[in-house]
């Protein structure tokens, strides 16, 4: 499956913005955990974090397999897409759900810049994977609803003005397992300090995570996306434009791992000889290539299915499930290549070996996409 040569000048486009932040860059911000801001904005003026949002709405109204390429490119630069991606897959659910008043309102300041959409209130600490039984409550009263409760992992909360939050407002019912959650477009600038609790969580890699409180937080009833209730099929019609983003991420990464390890395994002589003339060494390297390139269809399949509108909740899982494998094995085979470099800060290698680390886990670790294959693509009964 070869790509469309109408991509080449968008990974170029991105190669060469990329190009003004190496690792030095990274590493500083690594070091303090602080925001990538200068990237983030000059991403945002270049309009590839408008990818996805149509030119009636001033984004760029490119495809998915565009915003594949961009997402890769980003991440096989050796930059780190984590600090904005979500704006790219968050936005979807308020362009096919959201009012037109909504999306009028928000999604051109988005486009533009002037407003961010970067986080993403699901996961909750007592539930984590079983969405479905997350406790954050949003009652209606007067002209408001009134939010309350916990959610965990919400990254970027901090920097972004705007939050796409999954909330019950109504009582979990065993008959309709997945009625009763409805989505919020909350603006957070209008209620931090006022209802809403911002906590940085410190983690093995920068990604400007948080947990967020809600103590009576008011959400206008305009905030509520689609119609009440509706709200977790929203969240999953999401899903697996993320899933194919987070996979070409991984897919990006793990072509950063390669061409590092290569490089290093043709210039490191050992014994009189390049490292990489041992097949002890060749071979793990070559794996790695076999295993992102079958990720790489796979991905591709995922969003060419994606953008002709068909059905491709398998596809979209397998690709993210193999794309992060994929980039895991192959930071652990740069690590290996490199022996004592890997592990030195200046390589870069032990940074993004941290960073790709969190994709068998988030925003769906490895057990949940088997047992999403298991009971769609091949009929077995639900496990949970
Ligand atoms: C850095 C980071 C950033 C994140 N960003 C966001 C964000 O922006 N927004 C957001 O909403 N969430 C975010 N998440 C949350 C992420 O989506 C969850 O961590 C992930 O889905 C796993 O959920 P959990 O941590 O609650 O694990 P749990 O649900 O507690 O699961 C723990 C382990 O048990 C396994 N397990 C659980 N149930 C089963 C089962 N039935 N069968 C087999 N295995 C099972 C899981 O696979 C997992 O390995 C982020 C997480 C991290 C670490």
């Amino acid at each position: 499956m070869t790509e469309s040569a109408e991509l080449a000048p968008i990974r170029e486009a991105v190669r060469a913005l990329c190009a003004n932040f190496p690792g030095e860059y990274w590493r500083c911000l690594d070091r303090d955990r602080g925001y990538p801001e200068e990237f983030v904005a000059a991403l945002t003026k270049a309009g590839f974090l408008a990818a996805l949002i149509p030119e009636e709405y001033g984004g760029s109204g490119l495809s998915m397999s565009a915003a594949v390429a961009i997402m890769e490119e980003i991440q096989a630069s050796g930059c780190n897409g984590a600090a904005c991606h979500a704006q790219m897959y968050t936005m979807g659910t308020v362009l096919r759900h959201g009012s037109a008043a909504q999306k009028q309102r928000y999604l051109p300041a988005i486009a533009r810049g002037e407003l961010r959409l970067q986080a993403f209130g699901v996961t909750e600490p007592t539930s984590g994977t079983d969405t479905l039984s997350l406790r954050t409550t949003a009652t209606p009263d007067g002209d408001h609803y009134v939010i309350n409760g916990q959610k965990i992992w919400t990254s970027r909360a901090e920097y972004s003005d705007l939050m796409l939050l999954l909330a019950r407002t109504a009582p979990k019912d065993e008959k309709s397992r997945t009625a009763g959650l409805s989505v919020f477009l909350v603006d957070m600038r209008t209620v931090k300090g006022k209802g809403l609790t911002i906590r940085p969580i410190r983690t093995m890699m920068n990604h400007a995570t948080t947990e967020v409180f809600f103590e009576n937080m008011p959400v206008p009833l305009d905030g509520l996306v689609g119609v009440e209730g509706e709200g977790f099929r929203y969240i999953l019609s999401g899903m697996n434009a993320e899933r194919i983003l987070i996979a070409a991420e991984c897919i990006g990464d793990a072509k950063w791992f390669i061409a590092k390890a290569v490089a290093y395994a043709r210039e490191r002589e050992v014994f009189g000889r390049p490292i990489g003339q041992n097949q002890g060494v060749q071979f793990p390297i070559a794996r790695s290539h076999i295993n992102m390139r079958a990720a790489e269809l796979m991905v591709r399949e995922a969003a060419t299915l994606y953008e002709a509108g068909k059905e491709c909740g398998a596809e979209a899982n397998m690709a993210k499930h193999l794309a992060a494998e994929a980039s895991w094995a192959a930071a652990d085979m740069c690590v290996q290549t490199h022996g004592g470099f890997g592990f030195a800060e200046e390589f870069d290698i032990e940074r993004k070996f941290r960073e790709t680390r969190l994709y068998t886990v988030a925003p769906i670790s490895t057990n949940l996409i088997l047992s999403y294959v298991a009971e769609h693509a091949l009929g077995l009964p639900r496990s949970y």
